[in-house]
């Protein structure tokens, strides 16, 4: 099975998915959505999705 155009690890995706586990596992809910919220941010403008 052959994806197309897979993305290749980006750092900045994993750190902010690396935070929001962290606010989660702290139950901190609006930091984990702040994590969110930054990273779809992110993608849109780095990753252009
Ligand atoms: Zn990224």
């Amino acid at each position: 099975m052959s994806a197309p155009a897979e993305p290749e690890p980006c750092r900045t995706c994993q750190q902010f998915d690396l935070e929001e586990a962290v606010a989660r596992t702290e139950r901190d809910g609006s930091r984990a959505t702040d994590c969110r919220v930054l990273r779809q941010r992110h993608v849109a403008a780095a990753h252009g999705e």
